[in-house]
């Protein structure tokens, strides 16, 4: 039994409640934590909001730099023990788990050295004033994120709010809360005052709708589904207090018929395949011009055929999807596009030995999809691909525009002018151009257009998301 960090404290729910942790690979429950109440929550906004006038809001920019790469160093240090537990939280492969809490540390490294270089401005106004510009934290901000990468999303949304100075409440999903147990104690040995960072553990329409709709709060920071997203926009609303929100994305790879197969073709089949397809920024449309379609796609088939699932101890392609509730989602749109008679190109392997009671799906490869199908236009969050041919240019980015998602996109070709030329027609928050980038790059802003989302996280523009100005007139005569 693990329990929640409040303050300094680490306690149970109030109520004394808890929830199973169960594994994906197989079913089995392994551990429990508390499951949280609104009176939790209402603690801990309370220690967020000392926090900032107790020794955590004394500290100074710089201070504050050196105590995060403090706690980057700890991760690292712990690397191999996070890994561990994050793998079976998630069922996901062991390398890739480790190479999620590399990116926790990054984001702490990252933000550290940034906690001391978002500089404000002095503006030019009425002769006999100065007026200069304040950079300051928001105060009490709010982090609920869902569980498909949980180490990388809390360092991709506490970091920032830290290096800023702000104090902060975590809410991690319900079926991945472990990582982030243990990541808070490291970050308290590591130097982190008490009540910087809060964590209340618990489910959604509790603990998640408690937080989101305090009255204690600046700010909140969501990941997960566009259902959820709109509550919390509404809870924002209503507290009149600025939201970031990433919600899904059905990302285009846009190929050419001058591609780089070779390079493509490999990076492709990752990038929905990575994680079991439960990516935000999966690219789960696979767009190729017509005079290529079925080589290309042949070529995509054949690599698709090899991938492997199974635990993280067996560390194959990718493991098990999350819960009873996302392999039922992810088999139904399986089952309901072969159903409606959508070839299916390629499916990948499921390990002989993987446990029978595991929520493992087949990589599966549909095309070519039909552009009205729910395959071509709704989020799976599954290792499901689906492959659509386009005629021209101008065919591929109404095709790509064509959903009312806006996050990642790709376009392969070797033509420098239609690489710019499409990129900057298709929206999303990034584009790769003969690469694709799920996960990682902290240093990139990113976040969605259309009903992907708002707001920006990684780089520096994170910074600004969860910091606040204040303008200084000094009349000196
Ligand atoms: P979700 O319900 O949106 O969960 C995301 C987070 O919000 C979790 O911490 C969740 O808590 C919390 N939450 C749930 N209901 C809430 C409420 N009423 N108020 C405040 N917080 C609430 O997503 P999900 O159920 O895990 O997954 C459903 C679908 O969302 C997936 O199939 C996928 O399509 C999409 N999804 C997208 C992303 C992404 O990165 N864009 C990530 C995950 C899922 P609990 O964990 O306790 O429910
Ligand atoms: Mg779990």
């Amino acid at each position: 039994m693990k329990n929640m960090l409040i303050g300094d404290q680490w306690v149970g729910a109030s109520d004394g409640r808890t929830l199973s942790v169960v594994s994906p690979s197989n079913g089995q429950a392994f551990d429990e934590i508390p499951r949280g109440t609104a009176h939790d929550v209402d603690r801990a906004v309370q220690a967020a909001r000392a926090s900032l006038t107790g020794p955590w809001g004394q500290l100074n920019a710089m201070e504050r730099g050196r105590i995060m790469m403090r706690i980057a160093q700890k991760v690292l240090d712990h690397e191999e023990e996070l890994a561990q537990i994050e793998a079976k939280d998630t069922g996901k492969p062991l390398s890739t788990a480790r190479n999620d809490i590399k990116v926790l540390a990054r984001y702490f490294e990252f933000y550290a050295g940034g906690a001391d270089k978002l500089h404000g401005e002095t503006i030019p106004f009425l002769n006999g004033h100065q007026v200069s510009l304040l950079r300051e934290p928001l105060g009490v901000t709010a982090h609920i994120i869902p569980w498909n990468y949980p180490a990388q999303m809390l360092g991709r949304t506490v970091a920032p709010a830290l290096a800023m100075g702000n104090g902060t409440v975590l809410k991690p999903a319900e079926d991945t809360s472990l990582s982030a147990l243990r990541f808070a104690e490291l970050a308290l040995e590591a130097g982190l005052p008490a009540g910087a960072l809060n964590i209340v553990t618990g489910l959604g329409e509790e603990v998640g709708a408690a937080l989101s709709g305090h009255p204690g709060i600046d700010f909140i920071s969501f990941t997960g589904s566009n259902e959820v997203g709109t509550l919390i926009q509404q809870a924002a609303a209503k507290n009149a207090v600025k939201c970031v929100l990433e919600l899904g994305g059905k990302s285009p790879q846009i190929v050419f018929d001058d591609v780089d197969v070779e390079r493509a073709v490999p990076i492709i089949v990752r990038a929905i395949v990575q994680n079991a397809g439960q990516t935000c920024t999966a690219g789960s449309r696979l767009l190729v011009q017509r005079s290529i379609y079925d080589t290309f796609v042949k070529r995509v088939a054949e690599a698709f055929a090899k991938v492997r699932v199974g635990t993280p101890e067996m560390d194959l392609d990718c493991g098990p999807v999350m819960n009873p509730a996302q392999h039922k989602r992810v088999q139904r749109y399986i089952d309901q596009a072969r159903e409606q008679g959508i070839p299916v190109l390629a499916e990948g392997q499921i390990a002989a030995d993987a446990p029978t009671t595991g929520h493992f799906v087949k990589p599966t490869l549909f095309g070519p999809v039909p552009r009205t199908a729910a395959l071509a236009c709704e989020e799976v969050f599954g290792p499901v691909l689906a492959a659509m041919p386009f005629e021209d240019e101008a065919d591929a980015i109404a095709l790509a525009n064509g959903t009312e998602y806006g996050l990642l996109a790709a376009v392969w070709t070797e033509n420098a002018g239609r690489l710019h030329r499409v990129a900057k027609s298709v929206k999303a928050g990034q584009v790769f151009m003969n690469c694709y980038g799920a996960g990682g790059g902290v240093e990139l802003p990113f976040g969605g257009t259309k009903r992907s989302g708002h707001g920006r996280e990684k780089g520096f523009l994170a910074l600004e998301e969860v910091s606040t100005t204040k303008t200084l007139v000094h009349y000196h005569g």
